[in-house]
Parts: C-alpha cells; sequence; structure tokens
C-alpha cells in the first residue's frame, strides 16, 4: 500500500477472490517495482486510506470464474500492466490499453500487483501462460513482458526503428534499457543511449548500444548531431517524461523522424513541439499495449535472443518491498524484482 510520498506499507488486505465469471485467481509468485510507481512515491499527498500499488506481476491460478474458458487452474500467467477483454474492438487491434472495459492494477476495487493474490478481470483477455515452470532461471526477463520490455517495444515501433536506422533512446531507466535491446532486434544500425549513469550506460552498450551521451539538454542535442553526421537519428525512444527530455528527443531527431514516448508525460504540454513541426518530426506514443506484445517477444526470450530480465539488479522479500522503493528512488538499484 502507498500511503504517500516515501510511505510504502505492508499491510493485510481483503482476501482476492472471484467476484465475475470472467475472473481469474493468481497467487503472485513474482512482481516488480516499476519507475512509473516512482511518480507517487516522490509527490503523492497523504491519504488517510492509502491506495493499493504496483501492475507487473507473475502467478499460479488458483480459480477461474464459469465464463473462462482459456486460462486454466494452475497455469503460470504473465499479466501485462492492464487488463483487457479480448474481444472489443480495439483489442483486435491491438491496442488492448483502450480495451472498452479494460482498466488498470491498483485502481477502484481492483488489486495491485504489488500483492501475494490478484483477482484478475477478463482473465482470457488478460493473462498469457508461460511455458516453464515458475523456478525457471528465465523468470527476471519473462516477468519484463508484463511492462518494460513491452513497452520499450512499443516506443521502438513508434519511433518507426527499422533495419538500418539511427536510433536515440533517451533515458537509462529499465524502459531505456529495454528500447535498446527493442531497437537492437528490430535492426537498428546505430543506437545512441542518453543517460549519465555508469552502470546502466554500460549495461545499454551490453544490449547493443553503439555510442553513450552524457551530456544533457542542449549539450545532448550537440553531442547526438556529432554522432549522426550532423543531421540527427530517424528514431528517437522517449523513455522518462519530462519537460526536457521530451525537447531534447524532438531536437535530436532528423527531419522527418520519428519520436516515440513511453515515459508518462509530468506536463500537460509538448514542449519543442514548434520544432517537431517544422522539420516533419512525428510525435507519437502513450500506454504500451504490452499485451500485444508478449506472444510476439516471449520466443526472444525463450530462445536466450534477448535478455531484459538483465534489468533487475536487486531481488527482495515481500517485507522489504519499502526499502526497495527507497533503492529505486534513490537510484540505488535500477530494477527491482519481488520474489513471493
Ligand atoms: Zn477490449
Amino acid at each position: 500500500m502507498i500511503h504517500g510520498a516515501g510511505d510504502i506499507r505492508i499491510e493485510t488486505v481483503p482476501d482476492a477472490t472471484i467476484k465475475d465469471a470472467t475472473d481469474a485467481l493468481v497467487k503472485v509468485t513474482s512482481a516488480c517495482i516499476c519507475g512509473s510507481d516512482l511518480w507517487p512515491y516522490k509527490s503523492m499527498e497523504a491519504s488517510e486510506h492509502g491506495n493499493r500499488i504496483g501492475h507487473e506481476f507473475i502467478g499460479l491460478v488458483e480459480a477461474v470464474g464459469g465464463e473462462v474458458t482459456k486460462i486454466k487452474i494452475g497455469d503460470l500467467v504473465v499479466a501485462p500492466f492492464g487488463y483487457s477483454d479480448g474481444t472489443c474492438e480495439f483489442c483486435h487491434e491491438g491496442l488492448q490499453t483502450s480495451c472498452v472495459h479494460g482498466g488498470w492494477w491498483a485502481t477502484g476495487d481492483v488489486d495491485g500487483g504489488q500483492g501475494e493474490a490478484v483477482r484478475v478481470p477478463w482473465a482470457d483477455g488478460t493473462l498469457v501462460p508461460l511455458p516453464v515452470g515458475e523456478d525457471d532461471a528465465l523468470m527476471p526477463s519473462l516477468l519484463t513482458l508484463s511492462d518494460v520490455m513491452g513497452t520499450g517495444h512499443h516506443a521502438a515501433l513508434v519511433a518507426r526503428v527499422a533495419p538500418g536506422k539511427r536510433v536515440a533512446v533517451v533515458g537509462d531507466g529499465a524502459v531505456g534499457l529495454c528500447g535498446v535491446i527493442a531497437a537492437k532486434r528490430l535492426g537498428a544500425e546505430q543506437i545512441i543511449i542518453l543517460g549519465r549513469h555508469p552502470q546502466r550506460t554500460s549495461l545499454a552498450q551490453e544490449f547493443g548500444a553503439t555510442d553513450v551521451v552524457a551530456e544533457r539538454g542542449d549539450e545532448a542535442v550537440e553531442r547526438v548531431r556529432e554522432l549522426t553526421d550532423g543531421s540527427g537519428v530517424h528514431s528517437v525512444l522517449e523513455c522518462v517524461g519530462l519537460g526536457e527530455s521530451i525537447e531534447t528527443a524532438i531536437k535530436i531527431a532528423r527531419p522527418g523522424g520519428a519520436v516515440g514516448r513511453v515515459g508518462v508525460p509530468q506536463d500537460a504540454a509538448i514542449p519543442g513541439s514548434r520544432q517537431a513541426f517544422r522539420s516533419n518530426v512525428s510525435v507519437g506514443g502513450g500506454p504500451a499495449p504490452v499485451r500485444a506484445y508478449i506472444e510476439e517477444l516471449m520466443p526472444d526470450v525463450l530462445e536466450g535472443r534477448i535478455e531484459p530480465g538483465r534489468v533487475f539488479d536487486r531481488t527482495i522479500a515481500l517485507d522489504a518491498v519499502p526499502d526497495g522503493y527507497r533503492a529505486m528512488n534513490d537510484r540505488e538499484a535500477i530494477k527491482v524484482l519481488i520474489d513471493f
């Protein structure tokens, strides 16, 4: 539970149970803390009752409602960071984050993902069974399919990454690092990571980044231009969401290029939009429909072609979650895995 900025507590909540015939009850086996969980951790006003929190988890199906046909008791499943019915027009178009019956974990009466059990609405549309056991060594990488790997992939698709393209990734958090993996996987020739934490940027290089830019603002823009024969990159993955990072992303795109935004924007307006217009730079993005990407990315994880689970640099038990938030917020840890 989160009760306010810096105030994460472990509490006993009512047991998750099946409420609707389309629900599944999932006993969580692993979960994690997300960079986006840090926004309320930094800024939430103190609340008397607190809110559930967490939206990335893998678990075992313990029960299903009468209308659930695809998901079975005993399945090990990964959940995307939102639930969706799998049947509406947006789900059919692969945009499950706009599902007409969809929603988000830890809102209303829906359980959070950082807990021992979760009632999963629309189980058949939401959950994806995993073809491995819960102790499989690939579990950290499979867990990234719930959010950060799919989100990095979405940024790369929106930014139109393709073979031979020059790419820049703004942000060296777990999503940015997965964006590097996604860009490499889609055939990018040059991948520039913008970040200033050596441990993170060196992991980015292991994932396929060809250049590191530690500068910020106009100096970063200058440096990217130098690295790209003066013209900028075709594709920018914006994985932060702050005004300065969005403006930098637009400024380092070459004319006709594209910016894929997946960092949750912290401001209402898009800075740099005049420059984007002048240079015909497309700016798009939003919450990644990771449910659409799980089946596509999973074979690459299972066959070891990508290792996004390397973004986890700390594993903790449930009672250490408050300290896990602190460690991520202090940038002591890139991403924290919770092992139940
Ligand atoms: Zn839907």
